[in-house]
């Protein structure tokens, strides 16, 4: 039996039990008719008064028995007469009863393998189809005075899981994650694993709306306590979002959105939580869509523009470089903010061809201010190319500036999510004369061994410590230590959020190398920086020599 692709083990097997079935219908079906046909040829035939042929007959086969025929001639009339009738009616009941055994057989089949077809084969649970199966008729069922809660649950860092212990783990950690479900549930509650790491709670004869989301509270915690797989401790967690019918809809399709549009919510604003569909969401999602759908032309439509803000040295007059920085003015929304804009970007994947579009915009327009350095921020979606490093080579030749002008800022999320990669593509800038810089340092999980491992150039110390500087906090302290780290590691210190002589003071003193905030310049258009930095190479003579 050859196994067609696509097809299962199981579904030849029923593919080939369906054929046989059929098969063994018509094969029953003709020896019956075969039956009929003789038992009516013998009544024709008995019919006839052809009593001294059945003699001859006889004697063809060595019968020679004339006497006896004759004696026995009105028996051998209703012996055929019999036997065809006799013949004739099993027939008849014989195929009734295979035809009707056939169709049971068939039934069976088809039946198991809906089943199946409806159930997740890793976990058992029912699958999207069976969800939604169960779904449809629980709001058709739902009686008056009950509440039916349907909870979509997404589960936090699992891709974390599978990317560093492999799918097996991965496999076991969701059967963990059903066994977990079922044991939190409570009575009159369905779960389903949607596909991936989603699974779904259908919560049925519930009095009000809060015991549903107390239910959804308790996922979200349960899910939160780690896993023990395999001697190895999994902390993930959950995602839940809570839609309730009738309260938030009657339509099975709008309920299944909603939830998901709760659950999406869930994972924007910090995971690990169970939210309650709320019409803002919808508001909210639809703006993100317009925006995303606004951003798509962008481009074309000439509303992106890049704006440089200055770097400077310790002198705080010697501009040593701008940082390119996007900005999309919207003909009616107005500016919208990059805090915006740049995530929706990089959900999409637009980030791609906007950070394309941007690098070859600042590389081109910082090229005219000589030996001026210039910094380009890359997301790590950009990083995600294979092809990313001779690419941006490509663009800085194409260009036509100098290498050495050029730094790439990358943020943490890039180590975090290939490392290996990123130091091969970060040696190749360094060998290309490409500078690099960590963006955005100490806010998040980047350490010592990050900075010993990955080879940067310069060291961005995050805007939050300069801003909180203060005799009573820590961030004196932070930033004492960041610089020496640093510095001792052969790295530019440069320090962001510089708003006041005050901070400058200090920051010099600390150590640092380069100056960028508003105390010195706001990020303005091509025109303003050009000017700014003219008047700034008029006032200081300082060489621009970058330190390494
Ligand atoms: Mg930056």
């Amino acid at each position: 039996m050859s196994v067609t692709p696509g097809l299962e083990r199981d579904d030849v097997i029923e593919n080939a039990a369906r054929e046989l079935a059929q098969h063994s219908q018509i094969i029953l079906t003709l020896l019956n008719g075969l039956l009929v046909v003789t038992g009516v040829l013998l009544l024709a035939w008995s019919s006839l008064d052809w009593q001294p042929s059945i003699a001859s007959v006889l004697s063809l086969v060595g019968l020679n028995l004339p006497t006896l025929a004759n004696e026995y001639r009105q028996g051998l009339i209703l012996l055929p007469f019999g036997l065809a009738l006799g013949l004739s009616i099993i027939g008849i009941v014989r195929a009734r009863r295979y035809r009707l055994r056939t169709r049971e057989i068939v039934k069976e089949i088809e039946a198991a393998a809906s089943d199946r077809a409806m159930r997740d084969a890793l976990t058992g649970l029912r699958n999207r189809a069976g969800f939604k199966l169960r779904l449809d008729s629980a709001v058709e069922a739902l009686g008056e005075d009950e509440r039916l809660g349907i909870l979509y649950i997404d589960l936090d860092k699992f891709k974390d899981v599978n990317d560093t212990f492999g799918h097996e783990m991965g496999d076991k950690l969701l059967l963990a994650v059903s066994n977990r479900l079922d044991e939190i549930s409570q009575k009159n509650v369905d779960i389903a694993r949607l596909g991936g790491d989603e699974f779904a709670m259908l919560v049925y004869h519930r009095p009000d709306a809060n015991a549903i989301c107390e239910l959804g509270k308790a996922v979200s915690a349960g899910l939160g306590q780690p896993f023990l797989i395999a001697g190895t401790e999994l902390s993930i967690g959950g995602s839940v979002g809570i839609v309730i019918c009738p309260d938030d809809g009657t339509d099975p399709t709008l309920l299944v959105r909603r939830a998901d549009i709760a659950m999406y919510r869930v994972k924007a604003g910090g995971r690990g939580q169970a939210l309650r569909f709320d019409v803002s969401m919808e508001d909210e999602l639809r703006r993100r869509k317009f925006l995303e759908g606004e951003l798509r032309h962008a481009i074309a439509r000439n509303q992106l523009e890049v704006y440089y803000q200055p770097f400077l040295s310790s002198d705080g007059e010697t501009v040593v470089g701008v940082e390119g920085l996007l900005r999309w003015h919207h003909p009616e929304e107005g500016m919208i903010s990059p805090g915006v804009f740049i995530p929706l970007a990089e959900e999409s994947g637009l980030i791609v061809e906007i950070g394309d579009w941007a690098m070859r915009r600042a590389l081109s327009e910082a090229r005219e201010w000589s030996d001026i350095h210039v910094a380009v921020n890359v997301s790590p979606v950009q990083f995600r190319r294979p092809d990313l490093l001779p690419h941006f080579l490509g663009i800085i030749a194409e260009v036509g500036i100098e290498p050495r002008r050029v730094e790439i800022e990358i943020t943490e999320g890039v180590l975090m999510e290939d490392a290996e990669a990123a130091i091969e593509i970060i040696k190749g800038f360094r060998n290309a004369g490409v500078h690099v810089a960590l963006d955005d340092f100490g806010t998040g999980y980047a350490s010592l061994s990050y900075l010993r491992r990955f080879p940067f150039d310069k060291l961005k110390v995050d805007q939050a410590f300069v801003r909180n500087l203060g005799p009573s906090n820590g961030s004196a302290a932070i930033i004492h230590s960041v610089v020496s780290l640093g510095r001792s590691l052969g790295m530019t210190v440069h320090a962001e959020g510089v708003e006041t002589l005050e901070h400058h003071i200090f920051l010099r003193a600390a150590g640092c190398h380069h100056f960028q905030g508003f105390y010195f310049a706001k990020p303005m258009p091509y025109a303003a920086c050009a000017e700014f930095i003219a008047k700034k190479r008029g006032f200081s003579s300082s060489s621009l020599a970058y330190r390494r």
